[in-house]
């Protein structure tokens, strides 16, 4: 058998074999062992990136439904109320032509919000019902809708849980209000019943994957309505357990959760309707959500992979010829160039920091992020002072140390840096240790910068709507809260005293009704600037209902001091407002309290100065009250 010992004449030097002498392989073994961390430690960074963004952008969106969501919610309960007041005063004033008048409301809103319309006498039985055959004299008062009434004596507007009528045996929400005599006695009770799929019609509108859900319930955690793709309405009348939000939690929000009802993990905005004591969710699940992305994680893959046989085949070609050994080490400087530009084009920046020294390497698209010049810049020391803002600078500090102790798997961190022109830019940067020494200690580490200018300005316009009255752009009732504890607990400190004047325009409705919805809104903006301008920038105007509106003095010296602010607002009221051809003479109502005298939380202390408020109105309105002992 020939051996191959026996073909001494083969040139040695073109053996292929010569590609995998120990020594080109040991070569190539160092320099993948170098560069492939490098590659998939990015490959690492931009993935998680992109899944944190589709978490904030899915959450960001939902938020935005919840909103809409919550205009329609609105718009539909308001025109209910808006029947039930208008068919009572039939009822009062017309009994013959009720059923006329019921007859053409349900044709007139037959595509908007078809409703069952029914009135319960004093006693609890039926007077009257468009919803079938009419059994005038049954009992109806275990119906919440009227016995609700019973206890109340003001005029109320009342939302029930869903409940399977006894009518019509579908599932049902009932509104309802009392009628009353001009003594206000209780005359009977006047329902409206509304199918809960009026609610969630909504859900057809949007898209949100095979999973979404968008639901209507309860501050106190009852299921209105719910809308899936799946059904239209499980879970409808069950109770939600740990039911996250309460009539204190803040106006919107979102969270992530197993839903209830299906156990599928969703995403979930919620937007409260503090009038109506419910609250509209809108859900996404977190896989539907993760697809967003995917398309981006598998080309980053991709890249990663491409990149890793790019350099392999380049280190393997390049190592084993020696007398190459110059033109190879271009080569890979040239393909470290590239992966670099591939992943820049991934849409961030490329930073490479040299542990030891704290200085990083920039790729041109980084240093376009940073707005810099300089392709090497300092991580360390004062360098830093005069890039980062300081309100950022300890906690990106501390994130660092923390990575590089070991102390995080993933360095991330959000930070403003300040641009040539002087102002400043968000930024996030993210990144991972790349490269250790024998006893653990980093050598190197590299990671992304992204602009995120986009996302921080539209996180602050969340926060501003959130604490902002949409129309006159005043503080609305959350930020006042937080205004009025913040003042309590300062004046609590300090023995000053808190003032608070709550007032409400007076005879507001004829004014819509007389000149539109639209002038109303108008005037109610007048009157915010003008009484803005006449307080001082350490008082508190915010507007907190219709024509409702609170002052907040943070510090008073008594209730002298007080009535001169409200005795002045009304002076304001009182004067002209001009809207182009229109004049308004108005008046308004104020009650004032004042902390520690007449409560001692802002709840109190804004049920006190209602309550004054409400004074005022019965005394003839146009006037200012206090329950206040030293009243002058
Ligand atoms: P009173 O003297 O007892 O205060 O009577 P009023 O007519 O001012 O009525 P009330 O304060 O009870 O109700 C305020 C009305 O303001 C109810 C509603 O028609 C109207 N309203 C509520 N919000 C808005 C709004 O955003 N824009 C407009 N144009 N009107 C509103
Ligand atoms: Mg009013």
């Amino acid at each position: 058998m020939p051996s191959p010992i026996t073909h001494p004449t083969r040139p040695p030097a073109r053996r292929p074999a010569d590609f995998f002498r120990p020594r080109v392989l040991r070569d190539l073994a160092i320099y993948l062992a170098c560069m492939l961390p490098i590659v998939w430690g990015l490959v690492a960074v931009e993935r998680a990136r992109f899944a944190s963004l589709a978490e904030s952008s899915t959450r960001r969106d939902l938020r935005n439904y919840a909103r809409v969501f919550t205009e329609e919610v609105r718009a539909t309960v308001g025109i209910v109320d808006l029947s039930l007041l208008q068919l009572r005063s039939t009822w009062l004033r017309d009994r013959d032509s009720f059923a006329q008048t019921v007859g053409e409301h349900a044709r007139h809103l037959r595509h908007r919000v078809p409703m069952l319309v029914t009135v319960i006498d004093a006693a609890g039985r039926l007077a009257y019902t468009n919803a079938g055959p009419s059994h005038t004299g049954t009992d109806l008062s275990a119906y919440p809708a009227y016995y609700a009434h019973l206890e109340a004596a003001d005029d109320r507007f009342f939302s029930g849980r869903p409940v399977m009528s006894p009518l019509t045996g579908a599932w049902v929400v009932h509104f309802s209000r009392a009628i009353r005599d001009r003594q206000g006695r209780l005359l009977g009770v006047i329902v409206a019943a509304v199918s809960p799929d009026y609610f969630v019609r909504f859900y057809d509108d949007i898209d949100l994957g095979p999973s979404g859900s968008v639901s209507l319930i309860t501050v106190d955690g009852a299921v209105i309505a719910r809308s899936t793709r799946v059904d239209r309405h499980r879970g409808i009348g069950s109770v939600l357990k740990d039911n996250p939000h309460t009539a204190h939690s803040p106006i919107t929000g979102s969270f992530r959760r197993v839903g209830q009802i299906d156990q599928i993990e969703r995403y979930y905005a919620w937007h409260r309707i503090p009038e109506y004591g419910m609250v509209v969710t809108v859900g996404q699940s977190v896989h539907d959500a993760g697809l967003r992305f995917e398309q981006q994680r598998d080309v980053l893959a991709g890249i990663g992979g491409t990149v890793s046989l790019l350099l392999a085949v380049l280190g393997w070609a390049a190592l084993g010829a020696t007398d190459r050994r110059r033109r190879a080490l271009k080569a890979l400087a040239a393909a470290e160039t590239r992966w670099k530009l591939a992943l820049n084009a991934a849409g961030d920046g490329v930073w490479d920091c040299d542990v030891v020294t704290g200085l990083a390497t920039l790729s041109s698209r980084a240093q376009r992020i940073l707005d810099t010049d300089r392709a090497l810049v300092s991580l360390y020391g004062s360098a830093l002072d005069a890039m980062v803002h300081p309100d950022e600078l300890p906690g990106l500090r501390a994130a660092l140390r923390s990575h590089l102790a070991g102390r995080s798997a993933d360095f991330a961190f959000e930070f403003r840096v300040r641009m040539k022109r002087g102002d400043w830019s968000w930024i996030e940067a993210r990144g991972t240790v790349s490269e250790r020494d024998e006893l653990g200690q980093p050598l190197r580490m590299v990671g992304t910068f992204s602009n995120i200018d986009v996302r921080k300005n539209e996180e602050a316009r969340m926060r501003r709507m959130a604490h902002e009255d949409a129309l006159t752009g005043l503080p609305n009732r959350v930020l006042l809260g937080d205004r009025l504890r913040q003042a309590i607990r300062s004046a609590g400190r300090d023995g000053h005293k808190v003032a608070v004047i709550y007032f409400d325009l007076d005879k507001f409705k004829p004014v819509n009704d007389t000149h539109g919805h639209a002038a109303g809104d108008r005037l109610l903006q007048l009157v915010a600037r003008r009484l803005r301008a006449g307080l001082r920038d350490s008082d508190t105007l915010a507007r907190i209902g219709g024509d409702e509106f609170v002052v907040l003095l943070p510090r008073c010296a008594g209730i002298q001091d007080a009535a001169i602010v409200a005795d002045n607002i009304l002076a304001q009221l009182n004067q002209p407002f001009e809207d182009g051809e229109l004049t308004h003479r108005i008046s308004g109502s104020l009650g004032i309290a004042l902390y520690p005298d007449d409560g001692m939380d802002g709840d109190a202390l804004l049920r006190s100065a209602d309550a004054a408020m409400y004074d005022a109105k019965s005394h003839g309105r146009n006037r200012v009250a206090s329950h206040h002992r030293d009243e002058a």
